[in-house]
């Protein structure tokens, strides 16, 4: 095996942790680039990366990202781990939901292994950041933790997330990680057919806080949840400090039948039953255009914004409630 965790130009060898950029595209006024820190261990283990940020209004994850920047030393380490704080930073610096304020795409729905040619329109900013991000970093990774939380109108509940691939083996360990972590609940959704040959680290995925806010009691949970998984990995000594239970939840969306204000009754965490009323859609003379009522029992994994387009998700809901 290469003992040399490499990242473009940036090397670090055994033993070394070092810090720079990610050369991603050139702009109309220069170049663009993400931060990046390679700790190289000491031992031969796998190889994971901690990201933050593919969303820029999301910050518990990137804080927590830059405290293990700070603590994570090479002597610690089983292996390589590979630290990018905030993935999509032309959002977080414009403080902007979801895209970016450049070409709007979100990142998550952008990673091809070609960026396409042709016509005019929006820059293809996105699509270098994704493929760049991918070929670089996560494809040299086994394991990956994703750290996202609530965008700025998301009230959510803190949890961690994975999505099944239909391979058990995989699946059953993707869930322990999450396990691992450290949180009340995992978010659980069904594989999705993907046909692309681009192959993804197996991946935890955080969802902490929301609301764009950052605080440090979650930041350091996010912290303890990260060096958690590497423990569990075999890449970190020590034992995971993990509640005795867990939730296990399978995620569905509730959808606005009319545009207008919204309104909730209830809050990301809160338990639902099979039809109580969760809150109600008006229009701007204060007339009830629609009461949204839920379907199953459930808990509340989000919430989303007042200002309601026709269509628009106004909650997230987790049914098929397990205990492990
Ligand atoms: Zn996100």
């Amino acid at each position: 095996m290469n003992d040399v965790l490499k990242v473009q130009d940036l090397e670090a060898g055994p033993g070394e942790k070092v810090h720079g950029y990610l050369n991603i595209a050139e702009k109309p006024a220069g170049r663009h680039k993400i931060p990046v820190m390679l700790v190289n261990g000491v031992g031969s283990g796998p190889t994971a990366v901690i990201n933050g940020g593919e969303h820029g209004s999301e910050y518990n994850g990137p804080a927590g990202v830059l405290e293990l920047m700070k603590t994570l030393e090479p002597g610690e380490v089983d292996g390589k781990v590979i630290l990018v704080p905030i993935v999509n930073t032309l959002a977080f610096e414009a403080r902007w939901m979801h895209g970016n304020p450049i070409d709007y795409r979100d990142l998550t729905g952008y990673y091809v292994e070609e960026i396409p040619r042709g016509g005019s329109g929006p820059p293809k900013i996105t699509y270098y950041v994704t493929t760049t991000f991918y070929r670089e970093v996560l494809s040299q990774a086994d394991y990956r933790l994703n750290l996202h939380g609530g965008d700025i109108e998301e009230d959510l509940l803190t949890g961690t997330m994975y999505r099944m691939t239909g391979d058990e083996e995989k699946d059953r360990l993707n869930l322990e990680l999450c396990r691992a972590f450290g949180w009340e609940w995992i978010r659980e959704s069904l594989p999705k057919p993907s046909g692309s040959p681009m192959k993804f680290p197996v991946t935890v995925g955080t969802e902490a806080g929301g609301m764009g806010r950052c605080q440090s009691d979650i930041v350091g949970e996010v912290v303890r949840g990260c060096r958690n998984v590497l423990m569990k990995l075999g890449m970190m000594k020590g034992e995971p400090m993990v509640p005795p239970k867990a939730k296990v939840f399978n995620p569905y969306h509730l959808y606005a039948e009319h545009g207008g204000f919204f309104i909730s009754n209830v809050r990301a965490g809160d338990m639902v039953e099979e039809g109580q009323t969760l809150g109600v859609i008006k229009d701007l003379f204060g007339e009830t255009l629609e009461e949204i009522v839920v379907p199953t029992d459930g808990v509340i994994h989000m919430v989303t914004s007042p200002a309601t387009w026709q269509g628009d998700v106004v909650y997230e809901i987790g049914k098929d409630i397990r205990e492990i």
